[in-house]
């Protein structure tokens, strides 16, 4: 069966290019009936950042991404924080030793950055350490048996490095990618224990995708250059006969296309890129994300969801349920996925729309609450029918209804110019007189039959005085159903704008 896994490590909250990560994981294992596995890989205490692995659990859950295996849900490839599987990741590393497929390393950081200005001054592409440099350095292939014993023994810092032979062709078939193929002389003697004695990302990564047997790997086009190393540690484990399938997703673009999508372009562009706020443990600072932003975990999901990937037909909308139908590697592009955070917004107004009216009514209410604007059962009702298909957020509901709170301290001057005539004065008298002896149930069609009553009666066409009549009373020439702001406001404060404005 199908096993993939989400594995971030908790060094700040997830993006959206994690999450869309998080996503694709999930609707394949769905799709195939598989499992998913979420794994901290928290080996690098440095960039340790506390919080960041509830983060991820919550935003996860917000999304509607549901882990099958992980530090929460337990399971039996337990634990699932390589921090807690600190002592399995050495007994591999000492056996690649014995097999002569990795070494001692001594050198210390000054023979190291001596090595690096050396080769740089050759002018060597890369420093690396590889099949010729490790012929200079210290470690267990230069030095005698005796001598490594000594070293070790003596409690001089080491790290294992990883042996790569010259001349072998690397190999993987990536299912987004197709063949890539990479010569090892390219690949360097990377680290896979470090002197603290923790793995490095590279040996706890592989490790673990045995041991839990992973069947597909499935994460972003910047590991990609370490997919051949991958490759290689398998083939060196012995493992090579079950080694995953690799699947490296596009990256994620600035809005305008212009290289890769960071923090930075949410601090400057105003839009979220996590999914929930996130407070900075160290420096407080505050990022604001899709959920405070007031998306939809749904319509947030789908955005992400055709950042670099489509059905191969126009459909766009998508429930989880048909995300993890029509999922396929096939239509996962290779190029990069341009932010555009308008489409998002494009979404969570489709999603909107689709909501019951109670649901957003109880919403509205809270954002209410929280701006002190007091409003019945009854009103919020009417608000949110009023204007639920004409906003993208809950919160513009609230913000776009200010106006019947307020009555209009000025009024929009072009409205004015354009339409406010005799014709116009006479009509909202007429109008305001009317209403003022009528006895009729103040609603909507009825107010529409007192209004088209005494246009009759006046000789004036509806249509010529209807925007002189929605500027008396809400001070703007264009706005949503006006009969229906007339019957939220009441017979008196209507009544009273009519005045007002005559004034
Ligand atoms: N810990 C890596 C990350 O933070 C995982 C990469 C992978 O999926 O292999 O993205």
């Amino acid at each position: 069966t199908v096993r993939v896994r989400f594995a971030p490590s908790p060094t700040g909250p997830l993006h959206a290019g994690g999450v869309r990560t998080a996503l694709y994981n999930y609707l394949f294992a769905r799709q195939q009936g598989g499992q998913m596995l979420l794994r901290i890989e928290d080996t690098d205490q440095n960039r340790y950042v506390p919080g960041a692995e509830a983060y991820i659990l919550e935003a996860l859950q917000w999304l509607g991404i549901q882990i099958d295996e992980g530090p929460q849900q337990g399971g039996p490839h337990a634990p699932y924080r390589q921090s807690e599987r600190k002592e399995m990741y050495r007994e591999y590393a000492e056996r690649l030793i014995s097999e002569g497929k990795a070494y001692y390393a001594f050198d210390t950081a000054e023979e190291l950055d001596a090595m690096r200005k050396r080769l740089e001054a050759a002018k060597v592409a890369a420093a690396q350490y590889n099949a010729i440099t490790r012929l200079e350095m210290s470690n267990s292939l230069t030095l005698s048996a005796e001598e490594t014993k000594k070293r070790l023994e003596s409690g001089d810092p080491y790290v294992i490095r990883m042996k790569i032979m010259p001349k072998e062709d690397v190999r993987f078939n990536d299912l987004i990618r197709g063949w890539v193929v990479v010569h090892s002389s390219q690949i360097d003697d990377k680290v896979l224990l470090k002197s603290d004695g923790m793995p490095t990302y590279h040996l706890a990564n592989i490790v673990d995708d045995h041991l839990m047997g992973i069947t597909h790997v499935i994460r972003g086009e910047e590991w990609l250059p370490s997919a051949p190393l991958h490759v290689l540690l398998y083939r060196y484990l012995g493992w090579e006969s079950t080694m995953p399938q690799f699947a490296h997703l596009p990256l994620l673009l600035k809005p305008d296309g212009n290289g890769k999508l960071s923090k930075r372009d949410a601090d400057l562009g105003g839009f979220p890129i996590f999914p929930l706020e996130w407070k900075d443990p160290f420096t407080g600072e505050r990022a604001r994300g899709f959920r405070e932003e007031g998306y939809l975990p749904a319509a947030t999901a789908n955005f992400l969801a055709l950042l670099g990937w489509n059905a191969g037909t126009e459909q766009e909308m998508f429930s989880m349920d048909e995300l993890v139908k029509s999922f396929s590697f096939d239509r996962v592009h290779k190029a990069g996925a341009r932010f555009d955070i308008q489409k998002a917004k494009w979404f969570n107004q489709q999603y909107l729309k689709q909501l019951d009216d109670d649901q957003v009514a109880g919403e509205l209410g809270t954002i209410f609450q929280q701006r002190n604007i007091e409003v019945s059962a009854k009103q919020l009702a009417q608000i949110v029918h009023l204007l639920k298909d004409r906003v993208h957020f809950v919160h513009e509901i609230a913000d776009e209804s200010v106006f019947l709170f307020h009555a209009p301290e000025e009024y929009d001057q072009d409205v004015v110019v354009k339409k406010w005539n005799e014709e116009a004065v006479t009509a909202i008298t007429g109008f305001k007189d009317a209403l003022a002896e009528d006895t009729g149930d103040f609603a909507a069609e009825h107010i529409k039959h007192v209004l088209s009553g005494t246009m009759e009666k006046l000789g004036i066409k509806m249509g010529k005085v209807m925007q002189a009549l929605r500027l008396a009373i809400t001070g703007a020439g264009h706005g949503p159903d006006l009969m229906i702001i007339m019957e939220i406001l009441g017979k008196t404060e209507v009544i009273a704008r009519l005045e007002t404005s005559l004034n």
